[in-house]
This record gives structure tokens, sequence and C-alpha cells, in this order.
């Protein structure tokens, strides 16, 4: 089980089993909501998923052409996890809002096209795919 939660403590959540998936996003999606070069995110099945306290949803239609939802804090307005939808399967927990981030271990990194030059990570670390 994994703890996490936003800035000011206001949003918490708990993950249990393993992720779907761990990656790296380079979509200038990510870029722009992280305010950074990437999200590290970690996929987990709603079911697996607990949380607790208020968030706030930003909808839109992600580079690849389909629904994205980020819900953030309204407080501190950290975004904490992906998706949530209606009807969808998975949410995706931003790594960085772990209690302990060093548990992410990313297997692989999409949406290399947007990679910015100041960001980049080993190639041998993890696969590369230009797009998802
Ligand atoms: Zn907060």
């Amino acid at each position: 089980m994994l703890t996490g939660g936003c800035l000011c403590g206001a949003v918490r959540y708990t993950v249990r089993g393993a992720p779907r998936f761990s990656g790296i996003c380079n979509c200038r999606d990510c870029q722009k909501a992280t305010g950074s070069a990437f999200s590290a995110f970690m996929m987990y099945p709603v079911a697996n998923f607990e949380l607790t306290g208020e968030t706030r949803a930003y909808d839109h239609i992600c580079d690849a052409g389909t629904p994205s939802r980020r819900n953030f804090c309204p407080t501190c307005g950290s975004t904490v996890f992906g998706g949530g939808e209606e009807g969808g399967e998975d949410v995706n927990i931003y790594a960085g809002t772990l209690d302990d981030p060093d548990v992410f271990e990313p297997k692989m990194q999409i949406f290399v096209r947007s990679r910015r030059q100041w960001a980049q990570i080993p190639a041998d670390k993890i696969k590369e795919y230009d797009a998802m």
C-alpha cells in the first residue's frame, strides 16, 4: 500500500497492489499542467484507489486525442491524480505526491518527441516511445 497527498495535506490517498504502468510523460499538456518537463505517473485500477478530501477536476482533450482529467486540490493547487472520469477504469497517481516518492520506478517514457533537452533521462534506463 502506498500513501500520498497534496502540498497542504487537505487531499490524501492510498493505493493498493502493483501499478499497471509506471512512466514518464513528456507531452506538452503534462508540461503545462505540472509547470515542469514531464509528469511522473503510476496507473492503478480505480478499485485500488481511495481518496479523502475535496478535489476539483480539469477536463480536456489530450495530445493523443482522448479525454483527459486532472484532479487537483482547490486549496493548494497540487495536481494529485489523473483520470477518474465517469466510466474510467484507471487513475494515474502523480509520483511527486507520494509520501515516499523514491518508490516510483518508471518503466517507460512516452511522448519523447516533446521531451525537453534540459530534462533528459538516460535512454538505457527506460524504454522510449514517441507517443502512446
Ligand atoms: Zn492541498
